[in-house]
């Protein structure tokens, strides 16, 4: 999935070192070099309507209350306007230390082909470098189900939805739980990768470190 949408002409040889995978960012070192993949993070509007989404199809929704994402979901990625993977290069910044400037250099291969492999054995991988994480992803689809369920509920016109109910009783326990907080920093990041993309980023992605 990674590899076609991501063609690189080859791959360097030697070991993909030091990686990592952080919201807009892919990292590693090939052959002695810096390779980075920078793409554009999801805002918290974006996770909402995926997720929400995912919960009203029942083939999707209960793997992704277990924390599961089954590939067919993407293309549900994909209808929304959030694929986890992008559609080719344009979207991305990819930069490389070596001195191949016009084309994807195979340091970039090397790093699209370990990517593709660790997407493969976790999807969640993917939503990570997107902007989000397989507990906050759980969260937003089970927040979303229950929301659905209120709805079209028999009795949902007249359910509680906040303060003033027994806490005890089900109309609470079945209503709608608080999404968890964003981790701090997150929706400034994706802004300041969105303000920044295309260009050329490395001088901006300190912000991901900066808030200490
Ligand atoms: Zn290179």
């Amino acid at each position: 999935m990674v590899a076609e949408a991501l063609p690189a002409p080859e791959r360097a040889p030697g070991p993909v070192e030091r990686w990592s995978v952080r919201p807009g960012e892919v990292g590693a070192r090939v052959s002695g070099h810096e390779v980075s993949l920078i793409r554009p993070v999801a805002g918290e509007e974006d996770w909402e309507r995926v997720c929400a989404a995912l919960a009203s199809q029942p083939v999707f929704r209960g793997p992704s209350l277990d924390g599961r994402l089954p590939v067919e979901s993407e293309r549900v990625f994909v209808v929304v306007g959030l694929p986890l993977v992008p559609p080719g290069w344009g979207p991305l910044a990819a930069s490389c230390s070596c001195a191949q400037w016009r084309s994807v250099c195979g340091h970039l291969g090397a790093v699209v082909e370990e990517l593709g492999v660790r997407a493969d054995a976790d999807p969640f991988v993917l939503v990570r470098w997107a902007g989000s994480d397989r507990s906050e992803f759980v969260a937003r689809v089970g927040a979303a189900a229950a929301r659905q369920d209120g709805r079209e509920g028999p009795d949902a016109p007249h359910r509680p939805r906040t303060g003033g109910a027994d806490p005890a009783s089900a109309a609470v326990f079945w209503s709608v739980p608080d999404l968890p907080a964003l981790p701090e920093g997150l929706a400034e990041a994706g802004a300041r990768v969105r303000a920044s993309a295309p260009g050329p980023l490395l001088d901006g992605l300190p912000v991901f470190d900066r808030r200490t």
